[in-house]
């Protein structure tokens, strides 16, 4: 494959391991746990992220995120608090954007203090906001753009100046946007992270997270890696690889109709408010067009009959109403009955996480299947 090939055939063809042996056409499953350490440098070992399918895969995810390097690890979560931890010690401070995916807020509440690392989530997306809480031992900047629930967009080359200024690591979570749409790494971004277990797996029947950035912190984040332990089996990196072949060309037909199901929402009666990047009346919709290829296959909406949303999700026939995101099926959810359920209806309105939102997990199918469920669920409610 040509350096200069298209993302697409990236997809297909970036980090093949030949089958040498019988000429097979796609990689082969390496499963063992115990390898030769004669005559050879570094031996063999899944917890040592070194296997050939490990290897492959990684070389895979750094190409789609144009990174020297990438880890694969058993979780979203895995690759998040080892990126974190791999570079924090007591004493550091972060500086977090508020409005992240539920679990790597509670990640940071709930561990940070027992560490005594200092933190502080930025309830706004202005680099100046930043700024203020800037501390002399902060060491790290963390942001997640399109984040979850609202899909706020945040200015991805000012985090990265603003992190270089101040000699900060910057780390993004790109998992809502994929490397279809969106390569942090152009900007200037340091570390980027995806929960692979949605748009990466694709299928809903994966459970991974991966990391890229230079080789040189790959192989910083590798010495605490080892210690960590959070590999992914050997099986399941291999059917990750093979669910990678098609992400771009999910991804592309994910962002074609969720383009075209936020305008639908956007002119229907029953809904109050979209958030879309995509859609001109997004806020950071001129900041988006310029940091994302695609606006991604996620949004949300709220119905203006805001305690209907159950009921709402209830109706749908075709479009399931499930946990997690990223699938080939259409899915949805609602924040203030899962993600956000612990948390007081005072303080999720703060958030902005209203009863009646619903967060819309756009699938491949065809798009007037789509609108002919959302359309008939909303006749009968
Ligand atoms: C799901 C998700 C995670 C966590 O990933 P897991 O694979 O569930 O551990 C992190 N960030 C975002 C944006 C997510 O959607």
């Amino acid at each position: 494959m040509k350096k200069n090939s298209g993302i697409t055939t990236k997809c297909v063809h970036s980090g093949d391991l030949i089958d040498d042996n019988y000429k097979g056409a796609i990689t082969p499953v390496y499963p063992s746990t115990a390898y030769s350490y004669l005559d050879v440098e570094d031996y063999k070992y899944p917890r040592y992220f070194n296997t050939p399918n490990q290897l492959a895969l990684s070389k895979k995810i750094a190409q789609l995120e144009k990174c020297e390097s990438a880890l694969v690890f058993g979780s979203g979560i895995a690759a998040i608090f080892t990126s974190l931890f791999s570079f924090l010690k007591s004493g550091d401070h972060v500086l977090f954007q508020s409005s992240l995916y539920g679990g790597t807020i509670n990640l940071v509440i709930k561990e940070f203090k027992k560490f005594s690392i200092d933190y502080t989530l930025v309830e706004s997306l202005e680099i100046k906001d930043f700024e203020l809480e800037l501390k002399s031992n902060t060491k790290i900047i963390y942001i997640e753009s399109p984040s979850n629930p609202l899909l706020q967009v945040i200015d991805l080359k000012g985090i990265a100046d603003f992190s270089k200024k101040y000699n900060l690591i910057s780390v993004i979570d790109n998992t809502f946007a994929s490397p279809i749409n969106q390569n942090p790494i152009d900007f200037g971004i340091d570390i980027v992270l995806h929960s692979a277990t949605k748009y990466l797996g694709g299928h809903s029947d994966i459970l991974a997270g991966a990391i890229a950035s230079s080789s040189s912190k790959i192989e910083k984040i590798i010495e605490s890696s080892i210690n960590y332990g959070g590999n992914l089996s050997e099986y399941t990196v291999w059917l990750l690889e093979r669910s990678i072949k098609t992400l771009s060309l999910r991804v592309k037909a994910q962002n074609e109709n969720a383009l075209k199901i936020a305008k639908f929402l956007n002119n229907n009666d029953s809904v109050e408010s979209v958030y879309y990047p995509g859609l001109e009346t997004h806020p950071q919709h001129e900041l988006a067009k310029t940091q994302m290829k695609g606006f991604g296959g996620m949004l949300s909406f709220v119905l203006k009959k805001e305690d209907k949303a159950a009921d709402f999700t209830r109706l749908l026939k075709l479009i399931k109403p499930v946990m997690s995101l990223g699938g080939v099926e259409s899915t949805i959810c609602s924040p203030s009955l899962t993600s956000h359920s612990k948390i007081s209806k005072e303080q999720r309105k703060i958030y902005g996480i209203s009863d009646g939102l619903l967060r819309f997990s756009v699938g491949i199918e065809d798009y007037i299947d789509i609108e002919n469920d959302l359309t008939q669920a909303f006749n009968s409610l």
